[in-house]
């Protein structure tokens, strides 16, 4: 029995073997896909989520679209990781990168997610997109190794784009996977996966290794200090960390404030039980949300420091700090606090 991809491109086998790729929205992983698919084997691509990548902010996402992937034959799984990475992260076995990027554990985490997903989808083996030296920390030939043994995969992991260089797995050793019909690329250099993508038609791919923002210079500062003062950060906290200007008060409250009109709507439906609303009563604000308060918390400074951003700027604003969902609202006239307060409780 036969059956087709919705554009009639490919035609597979209902019985050919099965891979799962772990896909991350890029060029490597989709032609990895490519070259399984040219060899008759099937793919369902895992496509992992955590608050650090993967989650639709309302933003453009930078992936390419299920929809193209589908019109290449790729089945897409998105999954969400967020419990066990944050449990990670706080504490990689095998460090960080040159910013909070805990690329090595990442791997590992996903690859071994994988490997335990092989029987629920009858498939056979792991593939990645993976290219030997493209990443200094995470595709060394030594971190290819540990990612593999640490996973679990061993024999089990395939990398079709470098597989040339690397030793050959079970899957090629039984004949399931022909070596012949693999690559052997390596380095940062882009010019042989940008022919490849034109061979297999595969289009509007994204920049190479955008879409992390562990891997940000700016934002994981943010991101250590924050894990630094509350470890106990959960996934609401950390999407958080992702707009919006940041402030921790001298009393230990966070501040978050809006930079536009898409971050004001997003900080207000992130808005959680225990949080504090703010906005200007003349309408014209920003909106600020406050957590992690205490009793006595110091709502002045926090609705002086939102009035500082206010797009049409006058001395005396009134500012209300309300509980969503309850009548609990409360006014405060006061003036905008100057730069060198800004400054200091800014992260
Ligand atoms: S850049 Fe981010 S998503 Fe990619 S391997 Fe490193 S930590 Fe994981």
């Amino acid at each position: 029995m036969k059956i087709q991809s919705p554009n009639h491109q490919i035609t597979k086998s209902i019985k050919s073997p099965i891979s799962l790729v772990l896909h991350s929205g890029g060029l490597d992983s989709t032609i990895a896909c490519k070259i399984l698919q040219a060899q008759g084997i099937q793919i369902i691509a895992l496509y992992f989520i955590t608050p650090f990548f993967g989650y639709k902010l309302g933003g453009q996402e930078k992936i390419l679209s299920e929809r193209a992937l589908f019109d290449h034959g790729i089945e897409f799984k998105r999954i969400d990781i967020s419990d066990v990475y944050l449990e990670m992260i706080k504490n990689p076995e095998h460090g960080y990168g040159k910013h909070m990027n805990p690329c090595i554990d990442c791997r590992i985490l996903m690859v071994r997610k994988a490997i335990n997903m092989l029987r629920e989808f009858n498939a056979s083996f792991v593939a990645t997109g993976e290219v030997l030296g493209q990443r200094p920390m995470s595709q060394r030939r030594d971190a290819l190794r540990i990612i593999e043994r640490d996973s679990g995969a061993e024999g089990q992991l395939l990398r079709p784009l470098s597989a040339l260089h690397l030793p050959p797995t079970d899957m090629e050793n039984k004949g399931l996977v022909d070596r012949s019909k693999l690559l052997g690329l390596t380095g940062r250099g882009r010019k042989d996966q940008i022919a490849l993508a034109g061979k297999y038609g595969i289009k509007d791919y994204p920049a190479p290794a955008g879409g992390c923002v562990l891997a940000d210079p700016i934002l994981s500062l943010r991101f250590r200090y924050m894990f630094e003062l509350c470890p106990e950060l959960d996934v609401n906290d950390c999407l958080l960390m992702r707009m919006g200007r940041h402030f921790i008060l001298p009393d230990g409250s966070w501040l978050v404030i809006g930079r536009d009109q898409r971050e004001n709507r997003k900080i207000v439906s992130m808005i959680r039980e225990g949080d504090i609303k703010l906005d200007l009563t003349a309408g014209y604000g920003p909106t600020g949300l406050l957590r992690k308060t205490r009793s006595g918390f110091n709502a002045d400074l926090a609705a002086g420091i939102l009035c500082r951003y206010a797009r049409v700027r006058r001395r005396l604003e009134e500012v209300r700090l309300s509980v969503p969902g309850t009548e609990n609202i409360k006014t405060i006239k006061t003036f905008p606090v100057s730069d060198e307060t800004i400054n200091k409780s800014r992260i």
